[in-house]
């Protein structure tokens, strides 16, 4: 991150509007000044999945952009590169090109008059209802971290309740490496997981359907250019280093969980599926949502490494977040889904960049296109929590939704939904899109 880079400029201008009306509607997630990417392609079509950007309700076809001869230059090159069905060569271009395609796009789609290149990009419009997603990047690894505070209390509480937060929290942005094979994008659906779980109070295990399924509120980073294997990402370069986030959902086998995770981290309490929304924001777009990234003055200040003035005055980002949960009842009632809880990301203990430049400063390599998740996302207030497990304190007090129906863990049945955006006065207010799935009865061929 360099000052040039999160610089605002007439992409963030509150009084842009586009000729795709959709796009200028109030609390339209994607207004011009989002421009958020996905791989997509026409719904239950053989056809190949290809790069796309937002606006309003529609979605630009940018394999169909790069067959005329809208953009120019190193915009087009862009646009080509992500004609294809992941978006890594795309990001490999980097933050010049990225711009470059964001700004070309941009003067297109606010044009006023009708000249041959925006009759030309009009052509290359797709109804986002007509189309389906995919994970949009080849990703090689996934690390998910454990960055807020509250959610390490609330979690650290039922099992420490003397000590809820371990002695590295404060100094070391923690995480562990996931899985990638079962990351899948809104509309996934999976079966709840059989495992081992330890009963309180029981001597010996027992193996069966995941009694205590979560979910946990996250967002999505998205490396751009790696870095070399042995060359740490400094903290000010490190956000030169993401291409944009996304919403992401860490479905947890809490008692498989709880069971097997000492002493070297989750396993199968979370490789069984992990849901993301399609888009991804940029961070050109989430320049205006930057805040001060602050420590409290009674608590560790960070080693030097993870320490910069840059990332003082702006590492941390407000996006509001919430979740919400769809049962079989509300569904079947038509009912709207039930809102479970509210945060934003600018409480998190550690910012996006020193997430990256930790994960390098031993020598490991980042490569284009890799996912980190944030960890789950938990304010300090009352309902703000990012999992069910710390609103229903641990389901001795379950949650009531709108309609009555209660939940200390997730049922058979259950969507949850994960929404966010930005919002700021004197700018446009831009948004994720949501990440939605649903939980399926366990596969219990295997059951004794
Ligand atoms: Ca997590």
């Amino acid at each position: 991150m360099t000052p040039s880079d999160i610089a605002l400029d007439q992409t963030h201008s509150e009084f842009a509007k586009s000729w795709v009306l959709s796009a200028n509607a109030s609390g339209c997630d994607f207004p011009i000044q989002n421009l958020p990417f996905a791989v997509f392609r026409r719904t239950g079509s053989q056809e190949a999945f290809r790069g796309g950007v937002a606006i309003g309700d529609q979605v630009i076809d940018l394999a169909q952009v790069a067959q005329t001869d809208c953009l120019d230059g190193l915009a087009h090159t862009a646009a080509a590169a992500c004609a294809q069905p992941v978006l890594n060569d795309f990001f490999a271009l980097g933050p010049v090109a990225w711009k470059a395609l964001r700004h070309g796009l941009f003067e297109l789609l606010e044009k006023a008059f009708y000249g041959a290149k925006v009759d030309a990009l009009r052509a290359c419009l797709i109804a986002q209802s007509e189309v389906e997603f995919t994970v949009p990047t080849r990703i090689g690894d996934y690390t998910d971290f454990y960055t807020s505070i509250d959610h390490a209390r609330n979690i650290g509480k039922m099992m420490r309740p003397d000590d809820p937060i371990t002695s590295n929290f404060q100094w070391i942005p923690i995480a562990y490496h996931g899985r990638v094979s079962s990351i899948g994008v809104s509309g996934q659906r999976f079966k709840r997981p059989m495992g081992q779980a330890m009963p309180a109070g029981a001597k010996a295990p027992v193996y069966g359907p995941c009694a205590r399924l979560d979910y946990e509120l996250e967002l999505g980073i998205y490396i751009g250019e790696g870095n070399v294997q042995g060359s740490p990402i400094a903290l000010d370069h490190a956000e030169q280093h993401i291409f944009g986030m996304c919403l992401l959902n860490d479905w947890s086998a809490r008692d498989i969980q709880f069971w097997e995770m000492a002493p070297l981290g989750p396993f199968l309490g979370k490789n069984f599926c992990t849901t993301i929304s399609p888009w991804i924001v940029t961070m050109a777009a989430l320049a205006p949502y930057r805040q001060p990234w602050s420590r409290s003055a009674t608590d560790p200040q960070p080693l030097a490494y993870l320490e910069s003035a840059l990332n003082r005055s702006q590492g941390a980002l407000d996006i509001s977040l919430e979740v919400l949960l769809e049962s079989d009842k509300l569904r079947a009632a038509g009912q709207a889904p039930s809102r479970l809880s509210g945060t934003s990301f600018k409480h998190q203990y550690w910012s996006v960049a020193q997430m990256v430049t930790h994960h390098t400063v031993g020598g490991c390599n980042l490569q284009t296109g890799d996912l980190l998740g944030s960890g789950t996302i938990s304010g300090p207030g009352e309902g703000q929590a990012g999992a069910l497990i710390e609103l229903a304190y641990g389901g001795t007090q379950p949650v009531t939704l709108s309609n009555g129906e209660q939940r200390g863990f997730l049922h058979d049945g259950d969507a949850v939904i994960l929404r966010g955006w930005c919002e700021r006065p004197g700018f446009a207010r831009i948004g994720f899109g949501e990440s939605k799935g649903t939980i399926l009865s366990a596969d219990q061929r295997f059951y004794p």
